[in-house]
Order: C-alpha cells, then sequence, then structure tokens
C-alpha cells in the first residue's frame, strides 16, 4: 500500500452485502463522489453466490450446480465498479471469505461460511483493518433492517456499526455513518407510476407506509443529488446482468422518470452530526457536510500512535 498521505481529503466508505447492492443502493452516490475527487471505498461482504441467475446461458453456475456464480459475480462488481469510477474495491476478509447466506429461513443461512453465521467481532475486525488505512470520514450502510431484511444486508449492518464502535475505541471513527433511505414522499410518487407496469415492485401494496425501508420525510438527513450520473448507476446496473435483467423494474425507474429517480439517493443519519441542510426538513446535499477535519494529515498523524 502506498498510505494514506496519498489519498484525497474526502474518503467515503461503503459497506454492501452482495455484488450488485452498491449500484441499486449508493451507485450514484459512489459515481459522484469519485467523479469529484473523493476516494471511495467500496467493501462488499459476500460474493453473492445465492442470487438468481437471469442470464440462461450461464445458469449452471447455480449454487445447486457448479457454484460458480460467486466468482462470476467478481466480474461483474468489477465492471459496476469501473462504470462507477470506483477503483478501491475489496471483499470482506477477502473474495470469498464470507459466502452469501440466502434468503432468511433458508438452510443456507446454516452454511459454516454464511456471511449470517460470521463472528462479529471478526467481520467487524476486517472492516477495522479498511478504516485504519483509509481513515474514511463518512461510512455508508444499511439501517438495523438491513433495508429489507435480507439476513446478509442486516449482518453488512452489524458489522459496520461493530467496527464503528471498535474504530471509536481506537479514536478514529468515521465522522459520521448514514443509512440507505427511502422518503416515503418519493416512494408514494413511484407507486402510482408503477400502477401499469408489469413489473410492479409495489405489486400487492396498498400504503407505501408497509414498506420495510419506508422512512418519514423528517427522518431522511441527506438527499444526494447526482443526476448528472444516473448513466453510470445504469451502465453499472447492466453489469450485473445476472442479477438485474433487462425488464427490471430498476430500468422502468429509468425510463419514466428519466435521471432523475435513478441518479438521486437519500440516507438518515446514524452517527455523527448533520450539517447545514435546506428544503422543509434541512436536508443535506453532500454527505461530507459540516465535517471539520477533512484533510490528509488527519490520517497519518492520528495513525501513527496506534498499534
Ligand atoms: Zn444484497
Amino acid at each position: 500500500m502506498t498510505g494514506v498521505t496519498t489519498l484525497p481529503d474526502r474518503r467515503l466508505l461503503l459497506v454492501h452485502a452482495h455484488p450488485d447492492d452498491e449500484s441499486i443502493g449508493t451507485g450514484s452516490t459512489m459515481a459522484h463522489y469519485a467523479a469529484t475527487g473523493a476516494h471511495v471505498t467500496l467493501v462488499t461482504c459476500t460474493l453473492g453466490e445465492e442470487g438468481e441467475i437471469h442470464v440462461p446461458a450461464l445458469a449452471q453456475l447455480a449454487a445447486d450446480q457448479a457454484d460458480q456464480l460467486g466468482g462470476y459475480r467478481i466480474a461483474e462488481l468489477d465492471a459496476a465498479c469501473a462504470a462507477l469510477g470506483v477503483t478501491d474495491h475489496r471483499f470482506l476478509g477477502g473474495a470469498g471469505r464470507y459466502r452469501d447466506s440466502g434468503m432468511m429461513g433458508l438452510p443456507t443461512n446454516e452454511h459454516p461460511r454464511a456471511f449470517w453465521q460470521a463472528d462479529l467481532d471478526e467481520a467487524a475486525g476486517y472492516l477495522l483493518e479498511v478504516i485504519r488505512e483509509i481513515r474514511p470520514q463518512v461510512m455508508v450502510t444499511y439501517d438495523e433492517n438491513g433495508f429489507y431484511g435480507h439476513p446478509d444486508h442486516i449482518q453488512a449492518h452489524r458489522v459496520a456499526m461493530r467496527a464503528y464502535d471498535l474504530a471509536a475505541a481506537e479514536g478514529i471513527a468515521p465522522a459520521k455513518v448514514y443509512w440507505t433511505a427511502m422518503p416515503l414522499s418519493v416512494l408514494a410518487a413511484g407507486m402510482d407510476q408503477f400502477v401499469e407496469s408489469s413489473d410492479n415492485p409495489f405489486a400487492g401494496i396498498e400504503d407505501v407506509s408497509e414498506l420495510p425501508f419506508a422512512t418519514p420525510d423528517e427522518q431522511i438527513a441527506a438527499r444526494i443529488d447526482a443526476t448528472d450520473q444516473h448513466a453510470a448507476k445504469q451502465a453499472a446496473l447492466r453489469a450485473h446482468a445476472t442479477q438485474i435483467p433487462p425488464t427490471s423494474w430498476l430500468y422502468t425507474i429509468a425510463g419514466s422518470f428519466g435521471g432523475e429517480f435513478m441518479g438521486v439517493e437519500y440516507y438518515t443519519l446514524a452517527k455523527g452530526e448533520k450539517g447545514p441542510g435546506s428544503g422543509p426538513y434541512g436536508w443535506e446535499d453532500d454527505l461530507f457536510a459540516g465535517i471539520a477535519d477533512l484533510g490528509p494529515d488527519r490520517a497519518p498523524a492520528a495513525a501513527a500512535g496506534l498499534r
């Protein structure tokens, strides 16, 4: 490693569960910060071995056949990161250390390497190593429910928050931690638009507040408008072809709403102090808003005294 002194002043760390989560949930944010000179580090916790395969020619990669989907998805993630302009990507504990646990309640949850079975301190220790090296001011992960309840997303949340505590004990915690979120008002607008859609993510939902990830607008802390990066996000989504079929509602969103729906992402603030914002709820437009100690000197000076 070349050391933290060579890193840009603003450093953003994202902790995601599977390849494709980074693009679906935070792709525009990542592309925005990479394009504006921040250092963007993505840590992905599993290889996504248990994912469905939407490319028929690759069906035999599946977990119950060749069980090679995870390796294939490393290449998909590489391509997605390239589309987002993100060059620093790691797998938690190294590629394959933790396996995709599959949906909640499935026997795959019990696999010895399943991320759901991970020892929290061990897994958080791997993330702490990244925090020590990069010294991010901002970390992004999911809420306690993992945004929508997948065990690996819940575990990613737990590992990230444990790593935050371990980093705090060393005096190197990120200044802010954000969780991905969707404002109720945005979901309500989206639900109306999808009524006629064949792949309707809201099918069977009568009220958007029933959705596990629906967040009251007043609880949102940041709205990152990376509309100018929506094409990069779409390219990253297309890189995950085994997971996201061309008929996906994600592309319907892009078609119906244009760049804004694809390019704007929202967050709640879990740790740190909210910076200045605007609008009725004071939403920040920058994850680094209000952070005073940005700069290259902070990391090496403090890190020198660490074990
Ligand atoms: Zn996922």
